[in-house]
């Protein structure tokens, strides 16, 4: 008997000839494609360059538009393109009539190779071709992101309209095989799900199904009555349990129980795919109805680990090739094992797969009429060729679609096409030999690599982009991982984290001194913002004798802490940060309950909360040991960092733990004693914050915790003469009346105090001429709205340049008009209350104001009944004189601004007194350059939100009426919690100066601690 390798190598020798007999290129077409497809394989800056600059053209109208990013990409790079781009753009300067429509007629071109028809009729007449080859089809609509409600509708529509068109143009198709026809409907479309509902949060399977649901039943009801076969394409994996869960809740229905016309996509990249093709399975066999299953490698490897690096985390993707392409194998045994319930589709160009998906159906004894290989519409023609002479059932997955929306499409194709581990390329650009192409993946796993980012070489090291750049220390520092909540097992211990906390309601909260719990005789309460009913819990209050003590307990506690190893300091830090990993839900419920924010934003709140203990007990490492000044013969001079003394913490309610956790690690671990004191709106999360350090071991005194009237203690402590140092975050008015009162030295005070002053935001996002509209959407809603738009960070004018001012309003009002408004304590909610009735009261003046100013272009109708929601509300019309253009109004309020062009956007986005967050989208390489230098922002960010900021990644802090230029999560933000002192000592004996001294040394203590 032969073995199932040898049969695959003659299946696969086999394809190779038939495929070599039509000798064909790789891609359709010749020319402009293949060309920069040779250079792009060869050059990897080119192929960045390139695929930018085909994903911006379809937006650019103008030819001198055209030139000038062609000239912005290109120019300065060392391919051999760039003579021939100098060249073109030089002719094109002076006939640009000419040369900018070629170029973009060239580009639509490729486009075109790989999209099948720009509508239904253009799309019927490549389907009729391929009829004439024995070729079926799948249609596939390509389309822009949906960022609205109103854009999935069209979406819904033109599915069902397509289908129609389909049916009609195709009624009387035969199966090309003729031969087990009824597993086969002619008529096949691939819906993907992300098309069909712009609010979908992996937390809220339950919302999306429900949605989405309600969708697709007009669809699969029609595709069943005419007789045609619907296809659910996976996308990310942040979708995938949620589509996997629609396709079998919606065929469990009565409805559509029997019917077997439904398939789905498994792939193979990903790590849980066998586990969820055999729960599929055994759905199936429960159902009792046949179903298909397309699988394949998966389309978005690069985009799944590039996410997983940033937020690192384990890709959800292999990390070897070989490992896919084994799997893939695996999981062809149990399709065709399973056959009896799942008909199989192969969606593959890899001549090995194919192949070995033949040899395992004929050892299974499956007709080849029982299964299919389905390929891209415009790549592999000689193997679709060769699979229809040897017999096999083949499909064509045919996109349709306008060029601009299918410009994501190809540049997905272009990557593919141009991948280092890609079979296409090692066949047909590479002429790997055949016997290489068809050896047994397994056998080319290496063992060796390890199983996480590392093993691609990329994450963690210091290689930026080819170029070794100097790593700051935040580049090798890892942030702690977001919670998933793709996961079930997450969303279950929310729910549970949320029942847990609503349980221990009305728990009453002392205040720490000394390490003592003390009482007072009131209380305050702290209440839900989205049922304002309920009492989330009661903070002690303190009053002046408590700040006092305090103080005093401080002062004491400082002497000692002061000459504490920074070793024990940072893994003090290190202690608190793993008692936070360990309660991590538990602290994100409290926060969903006590300041009303969504699930995804309370894990954020807390992960960087432990990041900044790990991110500060690290950089006290570093700042610790005495550093050398320099080196010179007989004198040693040693420079280092004392702590100041008594530090005054006061946070704000918006980030309760981790603003409140980062000043206040910062001021423990650089030896200081801190007092701190939360927002009144937040006290629990505060006090629950000060369990966990206690529970760490806190040594007593060294961090208090109070809470009470910052008009009453914390006005107190800022003048008091025993506090050295304040590091407060919230609002200006607030943080100007602290900046001057703490200048006024007091009788008996030893130190100049120190103040860390972080305030508010005016911020601005500038929108270029081409910048990619479904991003700019996207992110612009999610920077405004996002926590109810409480984040000082958050965007609050939109500056709009004139040129596409009415495209991008034109999207963003049915944007707004779809979030989600309701109680965060559900899952998969963007906007939740503001904080409190002030701050209602407040926000509801600013629109007032906003309504006499400018004009109100959008606001929600319908807000819960209870609690403090405001709707997202929109103004257009908005100068930047006015009140709300000018004034923060901390709230979901949107300022609109139209501008004539970049000079008077900058203008604007600089004219307010605030410099803390700006962003720009942009896809011009000079513009966004020009932003970087120019924008006035402690934190500038191009093409994405410009709201979450991540410790040692994007340290955080603005300057004017923002800030006073302090970074929280930056590696200088310690210093200012020291004191920079330096010792020299004289080590020559009579003109004997010893060798050379060492660069560190260890701390400056007395007594010296006991090794
Ligand atoms: C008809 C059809 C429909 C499709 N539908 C979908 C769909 O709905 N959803 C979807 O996601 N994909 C889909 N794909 C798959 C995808 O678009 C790619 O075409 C496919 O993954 C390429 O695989 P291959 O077997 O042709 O080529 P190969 O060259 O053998 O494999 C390339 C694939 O290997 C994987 N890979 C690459 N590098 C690595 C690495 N370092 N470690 C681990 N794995 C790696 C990637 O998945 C990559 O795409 C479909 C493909 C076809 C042909």
């Amino acid at each position: 008997m032969r073995s199932l390798q040898s049969d695959v190598e003659q299946r696969g020798t086999r394809i190779f000839e038939l495929v070599d007999k039509h000798p064909e290129r790789l891609f359709s077409k010749a020319g402009f494609y293949q060309r920069l497809m040779a250079l792009s394989m060869h050059d990897e800056r080119f192929k960045t360059q390139l695929f930018r600059f085909v994903a911006v053209l379809p937006s650019l109208r103008r030819s001198s538009e055209i030139i000038q990013h062609l000239e912005e990409y290109f120019s300065g790079s060392n391919d051999g393109f760039s003579p021939l781009i100098g060249m073109g753009v030089r002719v094109a300067r002076i006939f640009p009539w000419i040369s900018a429509p070629v170029l973009r007629w060239n580009v639509s071109e490729m486009a075109r190779q790989f999209i099948a028809g720009r509508n239904p009729h253009e799309v019927i007449t490549t389907l009729r071709k391929r009829r004439a080859q024995k070729i079926g089809f799948t249609v596939d609509v390509l389309g822009e992101a949906v960022v609205s409600e109103a854009e999935a509708d069209e979406y819904a529509a033109l599915y069902g309209n397509l289908l129609e068109k389909l049916a009609r143009e195709t009624k009387d198709w035969t199966d090309p095989l003729g031969k087990n026809a009824e597993l086969f409907p002619v008529v096949n479309l691939s819906v993907k799900i992300s098309a069909l509902y712009s609010q979908m949060s992996p937390a809220a399977p339950a919302d999306a199904i429900a949605h989405l649901s309600t969708k697709l039943r007009p669809l699969l009801r029609r595709a069943r009555e005419l007789g045609a076969f619907i296809n659910f394409d996976m996308e990310s994996y942040a979708l995938k349990n949620t589509t996997l869960e629609l396709f079998k809740t919606i065929l469990t229905e009565a409805e559509f129980k029997d019917w077997p016309h439904a398939g789905i996509v498994i792939q193979a990249y990903l790590r849980d795919s066998e586990g969820d093709l055999r729960d599929l399975i055994e759905w199936g066999r429960a159902r009792g109805t046949r179903f298909a299953v397309r699988l394949v490698k998966g389309a978005y490897w690069d985009y799944e680990t590039t996410k997983s690096d940033q937020n690192r985390s384990n890709p959800p993707v292999f990390l070897q090739k070989p490992e896919s392409d084994a799997n893939f194998e695996k999981l062809t045994r149990v399709l065709f094992e399973n056959e009896a319930v799942v008909t199989p589709a192969f969606g593959s160009h890899n001549v090995r797969s194919i192949a070995h998906a033949q040899a395992v159906a004929d050892e299974l004894g499956i007709d080849r009429s029982r299964f299919e290989f389905q390929l891209l519409y415009g790549m592999a023609g000689p193997i679709k060729r060769a699979l229809v002479e040897m017999g096999c059932r083949v499909r064509e997955y045919c996109p349709i679609g306008e060029l601009l929306p299918g410009m994501a499409y190809l540049v997905r194709r272009l990557l593919e096409n141009t991948s280092n581990e890609g079979f296409l390329r090692a066949k047909f650009a590479e002429n790997v030999p055949a016997k290489e192409l068809l050896r047994d993946p397994k056998e080319l796993i290496k063992p060796a690599v390890a199983e996480n980012g590392d093993s691609r070489g990329h994450s963690g090291s210091n290689q930026k982009n080819g170029a070794s750049l100097h790593a700051a220390d935040g580049d090798s520092f890892r942030n702690a991982p977001l919670v998933s909540f793709i996961y079930k097992d997450s969303q279950d211990k929310m729910q549970s984290a949320l029942r847990e906390a609503r349980k221990r309601f009305g728990e009453k909260h002392p205040l720490y001194i000394g390490g003592e719990k003390i009482w007072t005789d009131n209380l305050t309460p702290s209440v839900n913002p989205a049922e304002p009913t309920e009492i989330v819990g009661y903070g002690t209050e303190a009053g002046v004798e408590e700040a006092e003590r305090a103080v005093k307990a401080a002062r004491a506690a400082f002497e000692k802490w002061r000459w504490t190893p920074f070793e024990e300091r940072a893994q003090l830090l290190e202690r608190v940060a793993d008692i936070m990993e360990r309660r991590r839900y538990e602290l994100s419920a409290v926060e969903v309950f006590e300041v009303g924010k969504a699930w995804s934003e309370a894990d954020g709140d807390i992960r960087e909360a432990i990041d900044f203990c790990t991110f500060y007990a690290r950089q006290m490492r570093r700042l610790g040991r005495p550093k050398l000044t320099q080196q010179v013969p007989g004198e040693e001079s040693y420079h280092h960092y004392l702590p100041r003394g008594v530090a005054f913490v006061i946070a704000p309610w918006n980030f309760p733990i981790a603003i409140l956790c980062g000043m206040a690690s910062a001021g423990v671990v650089t030896g200081n004693a801190v007092i701190m004191k939360p927002s009144e709106q937040s006290i629990v999360c505060g006090a629950m914050l000060m369990q966990v350090f206690e529970e760490a071991g806190v040594p007593p005194g060294v961090l208090n915790f109070l809470s009470g009237h910052g008009s009453v203690i914390g006005a107190h402590l800022v003048d008091h003469k025993d506090v050295d140092l304040i590091a407060f975050t919230g609002s200006r008015e607030v943080g100007l009346k602290i900046w001057e009162s703490a200048g006024i030295t007091r009788p008996g005070q030893r130190e100049l105090k120190r103040v860390i002053c972080e305030m508010g935001g005016k911020n601005a996002m500038i929108v270029d001429a081409d910048a990619d509209l479904d991003e700019t959407i996207m992110y612009s809603i999610y920077s405004a709205f996002g926590f109810q738009g409480q984040k000082c960070s958050a965007l609050s004018r939109l500056i709009l340049l004139e040129k596409n001012y009415d495209r991008v309003i034109e999207r963003l009002i049915p944007a707004a008009a779809s979030l989600r408004i309701g109680n965060p304590e559900q899952p998969g909610i963007m906007v939740g209350p503001v904080i409190d009735e002030p701050a209602y009261r407040r926000i509801l003046e600013y629109i007032e104001i906003g309504k006499k100013e400018a004009t109100l272009a959008y606001q929600a109708k319908e807000v819960p009944p209870h609690g403090y929601f405001i709707p997202p509300t929109i103004f257009t019309d908005v100068k930047p004189n006015m009140r709300i253009a000018r004034e923060e109004i901390f709230g979901p309020v949107l300022s609109v601004l139209k501008v004539r062009d970049l000079d008077e956007a900058l203008e604007v986005a600089n004219g307010t007194d605030y410099a803390l967050t700006g962003g720009f989208f942009s896809r011009s390489p000079d513009n966004i350059e020009r932003i970087k230098a120019r924008l006035e922002a402690g934190n500038v960010y191009i093409n994405r939100s410009c709201t979450g900021a991540i410790v040692g990644r994007h340290p955080f802090g603005g300057f004017k009426m923002s800030g006073s230029g302090t970074k929280a999560g930056g590696e200088d933000y310690l210093l200012q919690f020291l004191v920079p002192r330096v010792v020299t000592e004289n080590t020559s004996r009579h003109g004997f100066a010893p060798g050379q001294s060492p660069e560190y040394r260890d701390e400056f203590l007395w007594p010296k601690p006991r090794q």
